[in-house]
């Protein structure tokens, strides 16, 4: 049976990378050695490092006024580190509340010390379309808006970005980096944990302009954009393992097209699943058309027990991983790059199996 997993994260990864991450394990590149035992400091990971950097910066079109950051800490970690470095003028930030990880966002950067403005939140709605911009955002209020470009738990994306008025764009892009095409330049800084699209647990990517990096005293080292800059990301020891195999899935990324290669995929597979959604007479998304994500799919039943049901029909079947986060409840797909076609297709003709049998 051939299994596919949709978890939300740590997630798929391509079988290629997988099949090469197994072939190299015992010599890296005829070394002898492991990637899991060699130095951070060797020439063999410096061109690992510096690969999947320039792999990266080619895959987004980042321009070159903009560093790439490689951290440990995840997303969460980023919730204290963005504030913390770049909220040093007004001390104050403005918030669109479209979930779960922007709340967590806003609840971090209160905890340092940091005014927050939350300018709309679709709470009420259960976050089952984004929030807008109640009106244009005062200049030279704010030290940057921050958004979730999506939604990973309430299955929301922005396709447009809000208009800033001048200030500038933090993005948390954790749940569809690479996996739908952004312009870099509309952002000040982008961060994004690699385990949602991009690469297995450990490291999170910070894209962040050159002019936004200061100098800030009392920092922990471990979280200065500043320091990290300077020591290209190997002040301390880095998340070599998982440098090293989000590299390989940047390489996998630009074999296959690209960044606009994958959004084309993941439109395809998630046009497959939201018809099947919108037609089906057992499971329903409530995500407002527009504002849906082309990575994370949540659909139930409206019965809890039945959506259990589901749950365990679908894992019977090789379709792993589909329980809804708990704050949504029912179920979730997750589509990320690295899920092919032929999954979403076996998931839809379960889905529809399983209906049948149930209405
Ligand atoms: C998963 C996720 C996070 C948190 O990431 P961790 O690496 O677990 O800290 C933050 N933001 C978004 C959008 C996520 O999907």
């Amino acid at each position: 049976m051939t299994v596919y997993n949709f978890a939300a994260g740590p997630a798929t990864l391509p079988n290629e990378v997988i099949n090469k991450i197994q072939a190299e394990l015992p010599s890296l590149e005829g070394s002898g050695m492991s990637i899991l035992e060699i130095s951070h400091r060797s020439t063999l990971f410096d061109n690992i490092i510096n690969g999947a950097q320039e792999d990266l910066r080619d895959l987004m079109a980042i321009p070159d006024n903009y560093e790439v950051l490689f951290f440990q800490g995840g997303g969460t970690g980023q919730f204290a580190a963005v504030p913390l470095n770049l909220a040093t003028d007004h001390h104050r930030i403005a918030l669109l509340d479209s979930g779960h990880w922007a709340d967590r966002a806003a609840k971090e950067a209160a905890n340092l010390g940091i005014t927050v403005d939350t300018l709309a939140t679709t709470k009420a709605d259960h976050y089952q379309e984004l929030p807008v911009l109640p009106a244009p955002l005062a200049t030279d209020t704010y030290d940057y808006l921050h958004i979730t470009t999506n939604n990973t738990i309430e299955g929301t994306a922005y396709h447009e970005l809000p208009e800033t008025n001048g200030t500038v764009l933090v993005g948390d892009m954790s749940s569809n980096i690479t996996a739908q095409r952004y312009n870099v330049s509309d952002f000040g800084l982008i961060f994004a944990g690699v385990q949602k699209n991009i690469g297995p647990a450990g490291v999170t990517i910070v894209i962040v302009r050159k002019d936004l990096i200061k100098e800030i005293p009392h920092l922990p080292s471990i979280l200065n954009y500043d320091l990290f800059a300077k020591k290209n990301s190997m002040y301390n020891t880095p998340a070599v393992f998982s440098i090293y195999a989000t590299g390989l899935v940047l390489k996998w990324i630009k074999e296959n097209g690209g960044v606009d290669e994958m959004q084309r995929r993941n439109e395809k597979k998630a046009s497959l699943l939201y018809d099947y959604l919108d037609h089906s007479k057992l499971f329903h998304n409530n995500v407002k058309p527009a504002d849906r994500s082309l990575t994370n799919v949540p659909f139930m039943t409206g019965d809890e027990d039945l959506d259990k049901a589901a749950i365990a029909d679908m894992t019977a079947h090789g379709l792993m991983s589909l329980k809804g986060h708990r704050s949504v409840g029912g179920l979730r797909a997750s589509l990320y790059n690295a899920m092919p076609f032929d999954g979403v297709q076996a998931l839809v003709n379960e889905l529809y199996t399983f209906e049948r049998a149930h209405v």
